[in-house]
């Protein structure tokens, strides 16, 4: 099975006028710090509020008149996304999701009309009883990243970054699964192939980027993190988003849980935008200084908004947040 860019083409067609044309907007603080224009690709004004509508809406406006349904496992925003493309489509979804997945996320999927299974604490045992389903109910399962549909879907991101701004030097992308850094960088690489693509993910938990490193898909241990949605593992029999993130990204980076704190407050007090830990991994990178100079423009893509707004709250207000085992001292913004 290998994927093209007449793939990535044929799911913007599908998409269109329903989870495509996002804004890309410059941030001058991190153009500024970058020394080179950078820019935002804003997921976050999907309908559901997360890229994710594009590679579900892709797969599940692709299933056939009558089929019985679909079921996937989520870190909370796949499913958001295959629960309102199926509801779009009057068709049954059913959402397997881990007891780590934030309540926010799951009252925002239950509230689309999906029913709900939480089951076990990782997303291992949460993509088990999605392909039990799968087979028990006559339902279609939709990976969240190891899907050929989904991946093209997120990949039309690639597509609109390169239309609006054909002279990117650099697109930095949030890496979990690797379905997003796989159909981007697939597409951004096909039209420019001296484009760097960078995954970024935070640094425990870090599945693609381990699995790279070994050169064969390996499992990690799940631990909260401010970026909740990039936890789990990419599959041990991974077919198409691992090969593909080896094949076309330059280089993956990691951050510390401080530096996505740092990051989520740099993005509300100075772009007076709100987004995920997952979304602001890219900012993190370079606040941090962990990624080499660009030659010219860089995007990176502001994946979800889906957040608690508990935890935000406490990051933007510099308090201390806990998380499971993780306690992540903070700061207020500008001390
Ligand atoms: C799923 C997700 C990612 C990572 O996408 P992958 O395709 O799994 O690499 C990044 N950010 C958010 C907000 C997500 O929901």
């Amino acid at each position: 099975m290998t994927l093209s860019i007449s793939d990535i083409n044929a799911a913007a067609r599908t998409i269109r006028g329903q989870a495509d044309a996002t804004p890309l907007v410059p941030s001058p603080f991190m153009s500024g710090l970058r020394g080179h224009e950078f820019l935002l690709k804003l997921e976050i004004a999907q309908p559901i509020g997360a890229f994710k509508l594009r590679g579900a809406m892709n797969a599940v406006l692709s299933l056939p008149e009558g089929a019985a349904g679909v079921t996937c496992c989520s870190t909370g925003n796949h499913g958001r996304g295959v629960a309102y493309a199926a509801a779009r489509r009057g068709m049954r979804a059913v959402i397997c999701m881990s007891a780590l997945v934030p309540e926010a996320k799951v009252a925002g999927i239950r509230a689309l009309g999906a029913e709900i299974r939480i089951c076990g604490e990782s997303q291992d045992s949460a993509l088990a009883e999605a392909e039990r389903l799968a087979l028990s109910e006559g339902l279609t399962h939709i990976s969240p990243f190891d899907d050929p549909l989904v991946i093209a879907g997120q990949g039309t991101i690639g597509l609109e970054l390169l239309a609006r701004r054909p002279d990117l030097t650099c697109i930095l992308v949030p890496l979990s699964g690797g379905g997003l850094a796989a159909g981007v960088a697939l597409a951004a690489k096909t039209l420019k192939p001296d484009i760097s693509v960078i995954g970024i993910s935070m640094d425990r938990g870090a599945a693609m980027h381990a699995s790279l490193a070994a050169g064969q898909p390996v499992a990690v241990t799940e631990v909260p993190s401010l970026a909740d949605s990039l936890g789990g593992g990419i599959g041990a029999d991974n077919a198409l988003s691992f090969p593909l993130c080896r094949e076309y990204l330059d280089d993956t980076v990691l951050v510390t849980e401080e530096e996505i704190y740092r990051a989520m407050q740099v993005l509300y007090y100075e772009d007076r935008l709100i987004a995920e830990g997952a979304s602001v991994v890219g900012l993190a990178a370079v606040i941090a200084g962990r990624l080499p100079p660009s030659r010219g423009p860089v995007a990176t893509i502001l994946t979800g908004r889906n957040l608690d707004m508990g935890v935000f709250t406490r990051v933007i207000t510099g308090q201390e947040v806990t998380l499971g085992d993780v306690t992540i001292k903070g700061r207020p913004y500008g001390a």
